[in-house]
């Protein structure tokens, strides 16, 4: 007999800790899944309260383990097969199944839910891992193994459970309200859209450009990171601010010291124009303190005096080391670096305040009528719904 992995087995993460909420959590994650597995086409899946399994019909294995990696709110997940409960076909299917290309630790641990199987739990462990042994280069190692092989035996069938994965860990996303995420083509405000998410809430993305001072290639830039990170919601939609003509204005107005800082109100304006227009509840971005001179305490506070919707700053107290491993784990750090000009790297000024004055920047929007600005980049934004990127390119870190 052929036997492959036909089933996948999801354990809940954190949502199994909430109480009520729990049914509405495992909707959203099945929901999730199903969206994030629809180019599967033959799978089924199946959820329970404390597990999924997704039954893998015709799919890829691997494939479909690679998608759902990404999927927030699973702990872990093992490819799994089924077979009758009979220690031959047990011990057909673990060698059958079992990648020994590369040599690897394991430890067998079999449980018997059916008393009257007559091979007792040590024993078929002692079988299948004899059975491991003759047939590969594989080692046992029962404190540490690289591969635990989980076998549990009920009446009428037996399920073999290999190579535990881990998910992704947080909230299904959906389940926690909706943020809108300034995203720029830096490194940190896609870690910090990817942080949003795995909390559980939907984003929507903001980004704001300055043709032709900042190119095409700039904003594809952007656009592909969010591709990226879209691959944790499903679908996720961008809006692009022609921001040129509000910054020449800035330009004009100000003395060059403070254009960052008033960039930054004029952009939270307009996110918190825009969040109202799409029912986002939140604004979010990658800042830090300490980073850069714009993100400082003063200069937060400055920024922060123009808007009432609440900030989310999920790097906040995160070192720059950090965030860049975060974003390689998610896959974003390679095109973040990309040397392509952001709207704030074209109109940096030689010596930014680093502790700018509220009464000051008043004074200086005073001189202008910045409102109808704010409103006309509100108005013409431009927004697009970016994808996942398709199945065969989507390699896991
Ligand atoms: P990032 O790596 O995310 O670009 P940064 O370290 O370069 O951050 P800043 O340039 O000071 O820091 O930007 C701080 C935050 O402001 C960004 O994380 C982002 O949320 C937002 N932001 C900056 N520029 C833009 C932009 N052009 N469009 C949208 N959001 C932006
Ligand atoms: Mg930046």
């Amino acid at each position: 007999m052929d036997y492959r992995y036909d089933h996948i087995l999801i354990r809940y993460g954190e949502l199994s800790l909430k109480g009520k909420n729990r049914n509405v959590f495992i909707r959203q994650l099945k929901e999730n899944i199903k969206k994030a597995l629809k180019s599967f086409s033959t799978l089924e899946i199946e959820s329970q309260h404390d597990r999924m399994y997704i039954y893998l019909k015709e799919e890829d294995p691997n494939e479909v383990a690679n998608v759902l990696s990404r999927v927030f709110g699973i702990s872990s997940f093992s490819l799994a097969i089924k077979v009758d409960s009979d220690i031959d076909a047990i011990v057909d299917a673990c060698l059958q199944t079992l990648d020994f290309s590369n040599a690897k630790t394991f430890k067998v641990a079999a449980r018997r839910s059916d008393k009257n199987f007559p091979v007792i739990s040590d024993q078929i462990n002692r079988i299948v891992a004899g059975a491991i042994l003759k047939n590969s280069a594989w080692k046992v190692d029962v404190h540490h193994p690289d591969y635990k092989i989980v076998i549990e035996v009920h009446r009428d069938s037996t399920y073999i459970m290999t190579d535990r994965m881990a998910g992704a860990g947080g909230y299904p996303v959906g389940v926690g309200g909706k943020a809108m995420v300034l995203l720029s083509g830096g490194i940190d405000s896609p870690v910090a859209a990817y942080l949003m998410m795995k909390r559980g809430v939907r984003i929507e993305c903001i980004h704001f450009a300055s043709p032709p001072y900042t190119s095409e290639n700039a904003q594809q830039k952007v656009l592909d990171l969010a591709s990226i990170v879209s691959a944790y919601q499903g679908d996720l939609l961008v809006h692009i601010v022609p921001f040129t003509n509000l910054q020449l204005a800035i330009y004009q107005h100000a003395d060059e010291s403070y254009a960052i800082t008033l960039m930054r109100r004029m952009m939270m304006r307009i996110a918190e124009g825009l969040a109202q227009k799409r029912k986002a509840l939140v604004l979010a971005t990658g800042e830090s303190v300490g980073q850069v001179a714009s993100q400082t305490l003063e200069s937060m506070v400055a920024i922060n005096s123009v808007v009432n919707i609440p900030m989310i700053r999920p790097l906040v107290c995160m070192d720059k080391v950090e965030i860049i491993e975060l974003s390689k784990k998610i896959g974003t750090y390679e095109t973040s670096i990309l040397p392509y000009e952001d709207c704030c790297t074209i109109f940096t000024p030689k010596n930014p305040v680093t502790k700018p004055r509220v009464d000051r920047c008043v004074k200086y929007e005073e001189s202008f009528d910045f409102e109808s600005l704010v409103q006309e980049c509100i108005q013409s934004v431009e927004s697009i719904w970016i994808h996942p990127q398709q199945k065969e390119d989507q390699d896991l870190y």
